[in-house]
Parts: structure tokens; sequence; C-alpha cells
């Protein structure tokens, strides 16, 4: 059986607990205003109708509507600093500002943590911090996809 690494939205509970809880209602999806949240699909019942996130389509922008929205508490309405939801891995060896291209902002720019999950070295080169809510914004923005949004769960 293959392991599959998704996003959840953010707040969602430990994988058990959130399966437990979460209802397959998709009201998570349905108030999104960034139509990021769509329902996982498959044979697997508890896991097929769960909400997910695919960052290379439409990352998160932590506007926490859906954990406000979700009526069994499966998202927990967290604040957006205390979001973990995977973490950001920036290639250096990808991005044109640490290898001496350009000068390019975009994942500090859009960052809705900007300065606190990513920081300028030396006032120039991005760097992700342990601050990461791991919404995928940087990842969905970088024009060299030098960033990957590792999840924090795993998913069998
Ligand atoms: S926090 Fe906002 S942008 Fe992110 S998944 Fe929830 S509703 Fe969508
Ligand atoms: S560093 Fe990237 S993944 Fe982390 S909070 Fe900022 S935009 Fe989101
Ligand atoms: S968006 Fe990509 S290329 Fe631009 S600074 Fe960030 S990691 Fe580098």
């Amino acid at each position: 059986m293959s392991s599959k690494r998704f996003l959840r939205p953010p707040g969602a509970r430990p994988e058990r607990e959130f399966l437990a809880r979460c209802l397959q209602c998709g009201q998570c999806a349905q108030v999104c205003p960034f139509y990021c949240i769509y329902m996982h699909t498959g044979f697997n019942p508890f896991i097929s109708g769960t909400p997910q996130i695919d960052p290379r389509k439409a990352p998160c922008h932590l506007c926490m509507h859906c954990s406000e929205i979700c009526p069994s508490n499966a998202l927990e309405n967290v604040p957006k600093e205390k979001v973990r939801m995977g973490r950001a891995e920036l290639d250096r060896t990808k991005c044109h500002t640490w290898q001496g291209f350009i000068i390019c902002r975009s994942c500090f720019e859009r960052c809705p943590l900007k300065g606190r999950a990513i920081v300028l070295e030396k006032g120039i080169y991005p760097a992700i911090t342990e601050k990461c809510a791991g919404c995928g914004v940087c990842e969905h923005v970088c024009p060299k996809k030098a960033i990957v949004t590792i999840p924090t769960r795993f998913v069998t």
C-alpha cells in the first residue's frame, strides 16, 4: 500500500482525529474564496470526500474562513500564526536570487506571514523560517519551481 502526501486545510487536527470528525460536507471548500480546497476522490470511504490542497494548483492564503465554518471542528479555528500545514523547502540552486541572476522577491512579497515565515538574509536572499505555516503560496508563485511544500502528515 502506498502512502500519499497532501496538505490538509489550516487548523486540521491530527490525521486520525481529523478523519473521525470530518463530516465530508464540503463546507470548507464552498467557503474558500481562493478555490484552493478540493475533495479527495477514490475508493477509500474514510478519505474520499475529505478536503485537501495542492499548492501548485491553488495555495491557501490563510484567510481562515474554512476553519471558522467547519461544523465538526475537524478544522480548529486557530490563529494563522499557529497553522502548520506543512513546511516550505527552498532549493537555493534553483532560486534566481541565490544564483545571482536577478533579485526576485516573489515568494517573500506574497507570503501571508511575510517577514516571519520568509525573511531576507542580508536584505536580499529569501530563507524559510520555523514560523512557516505551509500554506504553499511561495511554492505557487515561484517562477523557478524552487520551492516545495512538504506536508506535515502522511495519509495511507
Ligand atoms: S484558510 Fe482561506 S484560503 Fe486557506 S483553505 Fe481555508 S478558506 Fe481557503
Ligand atoms: S514561507 Fe511559503 S509556505 Fe510558509 S507561510 Fe510563507 S508562503 Fe506560506
Ligand atoms: S520566488 Fe523562487 S526564484 Fe524568486 S526569490 Fe523566491 S525562491 Fe527564488
